[in-house]
């Protein structure tokens, strides 16, 4: 994934985020922000600080902007952020473990019918 890419997710992402800091993994599209391309765009910022910094400030206008429509106290900006990319990682890999478990899954369930297969065929004519 590219800058202009990543940048491109940076606001669907915030809007995700934002609620509940958990990444919602329901189904749910913001832009172009997708379970796949959610892996791709924290790994880029894990390398691109541009991007990075890029996310803190839009993230902060963001909530900045919000917390002018609640009266109460200030929010740990940082600390929330850091606490959604974290949900964030574990959600995608969350989903690559499950690509994973699926993709043995189905291979698995290949070999298994092959081998049911062979051996009855051994039954009928061996
Ligand atoms: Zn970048």
């Amino acid at each position: 994934m590219d800058c202009k890419e990543a940048q491109s997710l940076v606001m669907p992402y915030i809007l995700n985020v934002f609620d509940t800091v958990e990444y919602r993994g329901d189904g749910r599209t913001f832009g172009e922000l997708t379970d796949h391309s959610l892996a791709g765009f924290l790994d880029h910022l894990e390398h691109c600080p541009k991007c990075r910094d890029e996310l803190e400030i839009y993230y902060v206008v963001y909530v900045g902007l919000r917390q002018l429509e609640v009266e109460d106290g200030i929010v740990d900006m940082e600390g929330n952020l850091a606490a959604a990319l974290e949900s964030s990682r574990r959600w995608a890999h969350y989903v690559t473990v499950r690509k994973v478990a699926l993709y043995v899954a189905m291979t698995l369930f290949f070999y298994v019918t092959a081998l049911v297969a062979a051996l009855q065929l051994r039954m009928w004519f061996g």
